[in-house]
């Protein structure tokens, strides 16, 4: 057998001849025909529906049997999501955003028993329970590492005490990721252990943050004498870094690559307005739409070969490229559809509406386009700024030479801090 080309984003043919059998492929087949037969997406509670999808194996093809999947390719995915979707199903990932990107590969890998996997997974994936991701703090967001919420092991339980921000969704989550300092004496990186907290747990506090789209998406989250029993460790007391890891590639590849079809996802905002406002049209903005338009088929086809790459293993660097165009994409589109405006783009009805704590599953939750155009501010930002996007592939597919970090093999306890 021939074996795979080293991965890289400059192969443009990742792993031909690895193709999963024809058989995978009609099984994913049949029982997503089976499972929109037998609770149509579009007359069943949302919830139902994706709970029988789960029990199907059709939430994560690739997990294990038992776990949401069927333990088949990766890549066969798409042949399930085309045949629930076209059903009129929901896409998961825009329900439970954290919960299906990071959340549930995370728990898959480092849960410790296949009960607690079952009990965490099965809700996550009808969208009954949400998961949020508490890893930034006030003095640690591309420095991650450097987080001070402390984790302090007192009998079977961890106590914990800190204060997490910008945590999406915390108020609606039922259960949190979360990554805390339980070694202050050695470097950064090493002391750091995971967890899964319970947000309606004693000493857990949500207060919303405004963000200028006039909503709160995201929150401070103060944590004083949280409990948090060591089953719901997630890895090794120490290695919650590498932990971490799990969770943010699969983030960069959720936020990279969400498996659009060709003239999908932001670009169609732009086609539609387009098409709606030929009192608007100028030759120079049909140019400038026809360059985004091949830049978003030149991103569709890079996040296609990121996925393809992921089939073999987990996510890789190439996430990060699609994070990085993806997030400088919407940006340029939404501010084409401004620029296709003029004044009108300033005019946004309805801004701050909408309670936060309503269940917003039905609605079309990115609301007027100009609220897109203030979120996808927060593009080149959320899930690690474009900088560091940069700095990961400098060195990790270029080879450039690593940043500067004057802390190395410092313990963390005498790094100052701000
Ligand atoms: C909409 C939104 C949702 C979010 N949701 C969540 C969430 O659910 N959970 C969560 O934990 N976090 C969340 N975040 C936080 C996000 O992960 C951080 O904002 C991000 O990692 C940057 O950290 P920071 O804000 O502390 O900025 P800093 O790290 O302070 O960065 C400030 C500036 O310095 C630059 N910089 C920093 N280090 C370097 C370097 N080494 N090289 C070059 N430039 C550098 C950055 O690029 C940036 O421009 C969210 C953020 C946003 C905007």
């Amino acid at each position: 057998m021939t074996l795979p080309p080293a991965r890289g984003p400059l192969n443009p043919f990742p792993y031909r001849g690895w193709m999963s059998s024809v058989a995978d492929a009609d099984r994913v087949a049949d029982l997503a025909r089976r499972v929109v037969a037998d609770h149509d997406p579009k007359k069943v509670p949302i919830p139902e529906y994706l709970a029988a999808c789960y029990d199907a194996g059709l939430s994560w093809v690739h997990f294990p049997e038992g776990l949401g999947g069927l333990g088949v390719s990766r890549g066969l995915q798409a042949v399930a999501d085309r045949i629930l979707q076209g059903a009129g199903g929901p896409i998961p990932l825009s329900l439970n955003p954290m919960g299906y990107g990071m959340a549930a590969p995370t728990v898959r890998e480092h849960a410790q028993s296949d009960e607690l996997k079952k009990s965490w997974l099965r809700p996550l994936a009808s969208t009954e329970h949400i998961w949020c991701q508490l890893f930034s703090e006030p003095g640690a967001g591309s420095d991650l590492a450097g987080l001070a919420t402390s984790a302090v092991r007192d009998g079977d339980d961890w106590v914990l005490n800190g204060q997490k921000v910008w945590t999406s969704l915390a108020h609606r989550a039922r259960w949190g990721l979360l990554l805390a300092r339980s070694n202050p004496d050695v470097p950064k990186h090493k002391g750091l252990t995971y967890f899964v907290l319970d947000m309606h747990g004693p000493g857990v506090e949500t207060r919303p943050l405004r963000q200028m789209t006039g909503q709160a998406e995201f929150n401070e989250v103060y944590i004083t004498d949280a409990r948090i029993p060591d089953a719901h460790r997630l890895g090794e007391v120490g290695n919650g870094w590498n932990v971490a890891m799990t969770t943010l590639m699969n983030e960069r590849s959720a936020l990279g690559g969400s498996g659009n079809r060709r003239g999908a996802g932001t670009i169609s905002d732009a086609v539609a307005l387009w098409a709606s406002r030929p009192d608007l049209r100028t030759s120079v903005l049909r140019d400038r739409l026809t360059q985004l338009w091949l830049r978003s088929e030149a991103q569709r086809l890079t996040a296609e070969r990121s996925r393809a790459a992921a089939t073999v293993g987990g996510p890789g660097p190439e996430g990060s490229i699609g994070k990085l165009v993806g997030a400088e994409l919407n940006q340029h589109i939404y501010q084409w559809c401004m620029d296709l405006l003029g004044p009108e783009g300033i005019l946004y009805h309805g801004y701050g509406s909408g309670d936060r704590d309503e269940d917003e599953s039905g609605k079309d939750w990115r609301g007027p386009i100009q609220q897109r155009f203030l979120r996808s501010k927060a593009n080149t930002i959320e899930g690690g700024t474009s900088e560091v996007m940069r700095n990961i592939l400098g060195e990790r597919i270029l080879g450039l030479p690593g940043d500067l970090r004057a802390d190395a093999g410092m313990p963390w306890k005498e790094i100052p801090r701000g």
